[in-house]
């Protein structure tokens, strides 16, 4: 069930839930805010929350009406498409064979079934794109169990419209977002960091911050990097 709370110059949309923290979110493309709440937690106190986020929210707002939106993809010949912050240029090929993407110098050859639809194209893509953060997770994962101290139990890469990455600590799961295959690979390792962290402290506190800095202490120049890119990893959660 949805509540809408009115905070001035814009309304909430809270959705109570079996939660156990307050969680704060600004979405694209109108910069609608949402509010997840535990079951138990009243308004007032909700309203309270949102009040004191009211700086970060306009923020987030700003930042996605200056963000350029992203091109929607037509799946044409010499289309840019890029991998890892390379650019490449699409050739599609139609072929009565097993759909398939591969790189071959600045080209990626996306193979598909003669009259494939736009659909089809896309799925095919994103299937490679997901198998690409994957493969590249792996050898990371290891590295920062190693360096962090954490067990990562499973990963999972799916399309996230608002996120880079979400972790469950409970569980130890993390999710990426198959954009990150599309941008720098720096990005996709601060993302897993980040993630990884939650292991340690669930909350973006002070402890949390500290830890970071830590093990990546050039984590914020690539918090910034991504955060000039449509989707925003930015989030709060009490
Ligand atoms: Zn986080």
């Amino acid at each position: 069930m949805t509540t809408r709370i009115d905070l001035g110059e814009f309304s909430a949309d809270v959705v109570k839930k079996d939660i156990r923290n307050i969680h704060l979110s600004v979405h694209p493309p109108n910069g609608k805010v949402r509010i997840s709440a535990p079951m138990r937690m009243d308004l007032g106190t909700i309203r309270v929350f949102a009040i004191t986020k009211l700086a970060w929210i306009k923020q987030q707002q700003k930042k996605l009406r200056s963000q350029e939106r992203e091109t929607p993809r037509d799946y044409i010949d010499r289309e840019s498409h890029y991998l890892w912050g390379r650019r490449y240029l699409i050739e599609i090929i139609e072929k009565n064979a097993s759909p398939l993407v591969e790189l071959k110098h600045k080209r990626m050859r996306l193979q598909i079934r003669p009259g494939a639809s736009e659909l089809a194209k896309q799925t095919v893509l994103h299937d490679w794109y997901r198998a690409q953060v994957k493969q590249a997770a792996a050898p990371l994962i290891a590295k920062w169990e190693r360096l962090m101290h954490v067990k990562v139990s499973g990963i999972l890469v799916r399309r996230m419209k608002t996120k880079w990455g979400s972790c469950s600590p409970d569980l130890a799961t993390i999710r990426l977002n198959l954009e990150l295959a599309r941008k720098p690979p720096d990005c996709l390792e601060y993302v897993l960091v980040h993630e990884m962290a939650h292991l340690l402290e669930r909350t973006h506190n002070r402890r949390f911050v500290a830890c970071m800095d830590k093990f990546m202490p050039k984590w914020r120049f690539h918090r910034d990097e991504l955060n000039r890119l449509p989707v925003s990893h930015q989030d709060w959660t009490y």
